[in-house]
């Protein structure tokens, strides 16, 4: 196997678990990511043990995916990378394009000297996990440098001599004898629903909370660390609309959304959460007892909210029906939680004509069950570019990308 060569695209769970597994066999393999760190979306989870007891929120899971792949000497990394084109003839021929490093790995200690010194908030982005070196990176929508070339503190502050501002992007050829597509998905953006999100301070998306949760291990207000009596989980934003037409289940956010409302009741206990659902999705074996002892803690009502309105003190009054009266409530919560959905990537459609296969009816690129086109054209894809499924779903699901790699090459 030490002959084979399988391109990677995209370094969340789904790509680092399938490159970990490949590179164990043997297999060399190269792992192109867009962005600047590795992990996906869900290296910024955050463990939700209670008391120290595992709740299998699958956190850890990517944790130490991330670990084995930056270690392996058979996965060559690169971040900041995208296929810009492929071809075939016997093996792919990829063209990658790589945004400048401006932070050398070799030299960056991960002092976080350059994100202390920036005067641009957010211009210095920061990873979820020390595995990724550096564990920062310029943001060039976001830095003066890059806008007018009016500051170079960064460079100048960095002990190490790691930054280079004027780096060039750099453009790499791969040759592959499989291709696998692991680019995830985009959680719904709730702009433009009537909830105020990116209006209201208060108005996070469950993706923030657990980044929150990662950084500071506690809620807090966006708006100001004032006292936090009451917040409000909504279930289902961006799924199962039929005026968006994403009928979809998402399947993991229910799941995701308990146990983060457990884990916040147990390190703070003074805050009242309630818990707005359509109905709630059971997941693992312990269900049953697990939704038993939320329901002791959790309010639980069975509506979506209307509209929100911010008070002049910032928090929201939040209006839904009572499900059994049928009277519609107005209730005042200092923050709001948005469980937004999972939907396709924005450039599937590219990702789709690219490797030549179609989109299913809801813009997930789903392979053959059967494995029989995709194995024969040498292209495979796992994760959540199927379609929503959960961090252990999406690991069985790269170890079967990888068994069908192994069939196709013969083995
Ligand atoms: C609100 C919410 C809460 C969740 N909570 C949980 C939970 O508690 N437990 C659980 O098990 N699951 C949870 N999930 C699901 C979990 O996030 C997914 O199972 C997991 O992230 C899937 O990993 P992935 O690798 O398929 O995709 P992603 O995490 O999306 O990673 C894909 C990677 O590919 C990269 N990429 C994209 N396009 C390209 C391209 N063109 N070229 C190169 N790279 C590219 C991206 O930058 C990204 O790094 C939750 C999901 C949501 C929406």
């Amino acid at each position: 196997m030490a002959d084979k060569n399988v391109l990677i695209i995209g370094g969340g769970v789904a790509g680092l678990s399938a490159a970990v597994e490949l590179a164990n066999l043997g297999i060399h393999v190269e792992l192109v990511e867009k962005s600047n760190f590795l992990g996906g979306r869900a290296i910024g989870y955050a463990c939700k043990a209670i008391e120290n007891t595992c709740v299998k929120c699958g956190a850890c899971m990517v944790e130490e995916k991330l670990q084995s792949a930056v270690s392996h000497s058979n996965i060559k990394i690169l971040t900041g990378s995208q296929v810009q084109n492929i071809s075939k003839n016997h093996r792919f021929t990829a063209s990658i394009q790589q945004e400048p490093l401006v932070i050398d790995r070799e030299k960056c200690t991960n002092c976080g000297l350059c994100l202390d010194q920036c005067p641009i908030d957010r211009a210095i982005l920061q990873g979820f996990s020390k595995n990724n070196h550096p564990f920062y990176a310029v943001n060039k929508e976001r830095c003066l440098y890059f806008k007018d070339q009016s500051c170079t503190i960064c460079k100048d502050e960095c002990p190490e001599t790691a930054i280079d501002l004027e780096k060039k992007a750099s453009e790499h050829t791969i040759e592959a004898d499989a291709v696998l597509i692991a680019t995830g998905f985009q959680p719904f953006n709730p702009k433009d629903k009537p909830y105020g999100y990116g209006r209201f301070k208060n108005v996070v998306t469950g993706l923030e909370l657990e980044r929150m949760l990662k950084q500071s291990g506690r809620v807090k207000k966006p708006s100001g660390n004032k006292l936090l009596q009451k917040i409000a989980f909504i279930q289902c934003v961006g799924s199962r609309d039929v005026k968006l037409n994403h009928l979809w289940c998402s399947k993991v956010c229910c799941g995701s959304a308990l146990r983060m409302a457990r884990l916040i009741k147990e390190r703070q206990p003074e805050t009242e959460i309630t818990f707005f659902y359509m109905d709630v999705q059971t997941f693992g074996k312990d269900f049953e007892q697990f939704y038993k002892e939320v329901q002791e803690n959790i309010r639980m009502i069975r509506a979506i909210p209307g509209d929100f309105y911010e008070m002049d003190d910032q928090r929201l009054k939040v209006n839904f029906v009572d499900n059994p009266t049928h009277e519609t409530i107005e209730e005042i919560f200092d923050l709001v939680v948005l469980y937004v959905g999972i939907n396709p990537i924005e450039d599937i459609g590219t990702l789709s004509r690219m490797f030549k296969i179609g989109p299913d009816e809801f813009g997930f690129l789903k392979t053959d069950d059967k494995g029989i086109s995709v194995s024969k054209t040498g292209v495979f894809t796992a994760g959540t570019v199927q379609g929503p499924m959960s961090i252990s779903e999406t690991i069985a699901g790269a170890g079967s990308a990888v068994w069908k790699i192994l069939k196709y090459f013969g083995e």
